[in-house]
């Protein structure tokens, strides 16, 4: 064999399987396969200037590349089992909670120290949503913020590739069962290991589904997550993210019954758009540093989307709705909440007017030429419920950016290991379908890295 252990994908859940291994077993010989770039050739070309949009590079370095997609994010890290993944179903919720505080642990060591832990333990807001038809989850949230994110990132690369062989810009292509391991097949070469870990993400999601049909292993998926981005002037969740930072926050709707939730709260931050597949959808992030940040909170508002049967192809339908706005709007679009409410599109003019400044380029059109009416519907009830608790929510120039997709991976069958049918080959992280989260895929890490570890010796 020519590695003990390979992984496929450098994202968290590969980075920390990549960390533990090393600390449990320093002489193993192990091999990362990552096919987007180096951490520090990792640039988006979108400077607002010259490049305003998406131009679909080859390799997405919001994305891929060492870090994954979490390299550019806000760096949140949320220590809960509420949401961010269902890790808990297989390892049990003390584990799972237990695996959390260990990566935050390592990330202080490695950069993170300093920054703030936040905790809506014994907050004031509960009630006050209780009291709005509004839940706030349970969380504890570590925000390293995304520069302080990529320091960490940085230090772990310097830490990890004394010790571990990386080879970057290399897809995997295919993995084929041999006797006593794998054999990772890459484009211009093929390696053998005795254990693979996959941890390929939300980006290798299709690939990830292919390899499933090919070695047979059971999926399923039927989730999908559609809403907007929301941007307003920081003071009018300030209240809230000064305590909370973020706060995770779920409605349901009168007219449907249908979930609506916050998701990914970024004060003082930016919207950015993000390629998955060539589709282009909206996402956002903060800096931890003052001087990066802006006038504005951004958060997504999104609608959970479960399909029964015979329908399976929830992602398809996601990324349809998304196609629809990158027609319309040649990537995302921008409506104020006062032209959505009045059923007329947002002109350049009525956003250059507005009181709130876009932090991103998007096309200004109507959300509801692209938006099925009933998650369009969801989220305008989920705006005035929120605007109770937040007063101006609701305000004519709040902004709202489309479509934020959360996809869903189809779930791979793993054991409690997170082992496939396939003896040594886990699959692990986003690309599981288990985790949607840094800390999440990144304990799912950990726990593998761990379980190898003792099946070793
Ligand atoms: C803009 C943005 C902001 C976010 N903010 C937050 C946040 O604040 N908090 C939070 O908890 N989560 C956040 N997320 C989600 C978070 O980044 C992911 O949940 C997390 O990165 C998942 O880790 P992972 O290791 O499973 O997968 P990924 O981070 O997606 O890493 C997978 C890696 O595998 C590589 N890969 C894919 N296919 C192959 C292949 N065939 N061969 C080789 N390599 C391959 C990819 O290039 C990628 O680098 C954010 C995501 C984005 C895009």
């Amino acid at each position: 064999m020519n590695y003990d252990v390979i992984i496929i994908g450098a994202g968290p859940g590969g980075i920390f399987s990549a960390y533990e291994l090393t600390r449990k077993n320093p002489e193993l010989k192990i091999a990362v396969f990552e096919s987007g770039h180096a951490l520090q050739k990792r640039r988006c070309p979108i400077d607002g200037q010259k490049v305003k949009s998406c131009i679909s590079c080859k390799s997405c370095s919001i994305m891929s590349g060492f870090g994954g997609a979490g390299a550019f994010s806000d760096g949140k890290y949320n220590i809960t089992n509420d949401f961010g993944g269902t890790l808990y179903e297989y390892i049990g919720k003390q584990k799972a909670l237990e695996l959390m505080h260990y990566v935050d642990e390592i990330n202080l060591r490695f950069g993170g120290e300093g920054t703030k832990l936040y905790s809506t333990a014994g907050t004031k807001f509960k009630k006050i949503c209780m009291q709005n038809a509004l839940h706030l989850l349970d969380a504890s949230v570590r925000h390293l913020g995304t520069d302080i994110n990529y320091v960490v990132l940085e230090n772990l690369y310097g830490y990890l590739r004394e010790k571990v062989e990386f080879f970057f810009d290399t897809p995997v292509d295919s993995i084929a069962v041999i006797d006593g391991g794998y054999q990772v097949v890459c484009r211009n070469a093929s390696y053998t290991c005795r254990k693979c870990i996959v941890s390929v993400g939300r980006s290798g999601s299709k690939w990830m589904e292919d390899v499933c049909k090919q070695l047979n292993i059971p999926t399923k998926s039927n989730r999908v997550d559609i809403g907007v981005r929301v941007e307003l002037p920081a003071e009018v969740f300030s209240h809230l993210t000064d305590e909370l930072y973020e706060s995770k926050i779920v409605y349901r709707t009168q007219k449907y019954g249908d979930r609506v939730r916050t998701f990914c709260m970024n004060p003082k931050g930016s919207v950015v758009s993000e390629n998955t597949n060539g589709i282009i959808t909206v996402n956002g992030h903060s800096y931890e540093d003052p001087a990066k940040q802006t006038q504005n909170t951004n958060f997504a508002l999104l609608v959970s989307k479960h399909f029964s049967e015979p329908f399976k192809d929830s992602t398809g339908y996601a990324e349809s709705i998304a196609r629809l706005s990158n027609m319309l709007g040649g990537g995302v679009i921008v409506q104020r909440f006062g032209d959505l409410i009045r059923g007329q599109r947002s002109t350049p003019k009525r956003i250059e007017e507005s009181f709130t400044t876009p932090t991103m380029s998007a096309t200004p059109g109507d959300l509801s030429l692209v938006l099925p009416k009933r998650l369009l519907d969801g989220i305008i009830e989920m705006i005035y419920a929120l605007d109770k608790i937040a007063p101006g929510t609701a305000n004519d120039d709040t902004l709202l950016y489309g479509v934020e997709v959360k996809f869903y991976n189809m779930e791979v069958e793993v054991d409690e290991t997170l082992q496939s049918r396939y003896d040594g080959l886990y699959i692990i992280g986003d690309g599981s379908g288990i985790t949607h989260s840094l800390s999440h895929a990144s304990a799912s890490g950990v726990h593998v890295a761990r379980s190898i570890s003792e099946s070793l010796t």
